[in-house]
């Protein structure tokens, strides 16, 4: 921890900025717009969309999701939606589809129901903000924090999301898929042998991954977190993003990571917009999102802003990002097969 916040200090350069071009909304998260920013002021850039499926996901196996993804957000900008529109699109159909962690493919909490889930999207115009968190038995846990957006609050969590959502018409749906089932059954099978039965409380208690004495690396055996995000740019050259999470793959009940806490999961301006996804607790304390946002605020390219904080984290910490701004484009991950962070993780490119 030390050596990352030592290398992201670097990078950051203490950077915990108000934003620039931004007037703090005074009535909720969905005032009224107040970035100071002109149309008449911006190039005029063409739409774009970008997806990635997690620090965890296979580039190789799931990029065919993250290309339809980003592909699907770009249709909707490109057919005159606004960035935010297409990010929500986006982000919809990777929690979709039960290969990534999150909506349908969320994962299975230790006890062997639970599935509680996190999202959040932003609008980099406004600067308005939503997001729930520990939400249960929604589909689409996005569209909620979307939702969230057009109320007074920014952020509603646990029973309270949950019944927020039915509220606002999102039925009844417990999220289930072999796929979390599957991951859900190599947890148990690593913690306790065949069965959870009585030892479950037992490795409550204890420390576990640092006693962890198996030959397979506990990161190989237990897969990586994943996390789903989308950024779009739209025809008027809005930002926007969103980002949602079945959270960490060995998680207590009510365990809330990165995804829903404003700057860290995803942030967006009038600059730009990142999403990230890896180890939720890391990317909080380093407030990633806004972190990489800043960067590219300054002028610094997304591929290069990605590369530096990508760069900061080992891979004991893992982390994949992608960002968009004036400048290009940006992704990649320090966990994966390849050496070449850009070739880990599934993401993509739609322009
Ligand atoms: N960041 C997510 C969390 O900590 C997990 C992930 O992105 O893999 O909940």
């Amino acid at each position: 921890m030390k050596t990352i916040s030592t290398r992201w200090a670097a990078l950051s350069g203490g950077m915990m900025v108000v934003l620039a071009g931004l007037t703090l909304p005074t009535m909720g998260a969905s005032a009224t717009p107040a970035v100071t920013t002109t149309l008449a002021a911006k190039v005029a850039l063409p739409p774009v969309a970008l997806a990635h499926g997690g620090s965890g996901s296979k580039r190789k196996l799931q990029k065919d999701g993250t290309d339809a993804a980003a592909a699907k957000a770009l249709a909707v900008v490109k057919a005159g939606g606004t960035a935010l529109e297409g990010a929500l699109a986006g982000t919809v159909v990777l929690e979709d589809d039960p290969r990534f962690n999150a909506g349908t493919g969320s994962n299975i909490r230790m006890d062997g129901k639970t599935i509680q889930m996190d999202a959040a999207c932003m609008d980099g115009t406004t600067g308005a903000f939503g997001a729930v968190a520990a939400i249960e038995r929604v589909k689409n846990p996005v569209l909620v924090a979307r939702q969230v957006m057009d109320t007074p609050h920014i952020f509603i969590v646990g029973d309270g999301a949950t019944r927020f959502a039915r509220a606002m018409g999102h039925a009844d749906f417990y999220p289930e898929s072999p796929q979390a089932h599957a991951r859900y059954e190599k947890v148990k099978r690593i913690l306790n042998g065949k069965e959870m039965g009585d030892a479950s409380e037992a490795w409550k208690r204890f420390n576990w991954q640092k006693a962890w004495n198996f030959t397979t690396g506990l990161k190989e055996a237990l897969g990586s977190p994943d996390t789903v995000g989308c950024v779009a740019r739209d025809k008027q050259g809005n930002y926007a993003a969103g980002i949602s999470t079945g959270g960490t793959t060995i998680t207590l009940y009510g365990r809330v990571g990165d995804v829903p806490i404003y700057g860290a999961g995803i942030f967006a301006g009038p600059k730009g917009s990142v999403a990230c996804t890896g180890e939720g607790e890391v990317i909080v304390k380093h407030l990633v999102a806004k972190s990489v946002y800043d960067l590219m605020a300054g002028g610094m390219a997304p591929q290069t802003a990605v590369n530096r904080a990508i760069k900061a984290f080992p891979v004991e910490f893992d982390l994949g990002i992608i960002a968009i701004s004036d400048k290009g484009e940006g992704g990649g991950c320090n966990y994966g097969e390849s050496k070449v962070y850009t070739e880990n993780m599934a993401w993509s490119i739609a322009r």
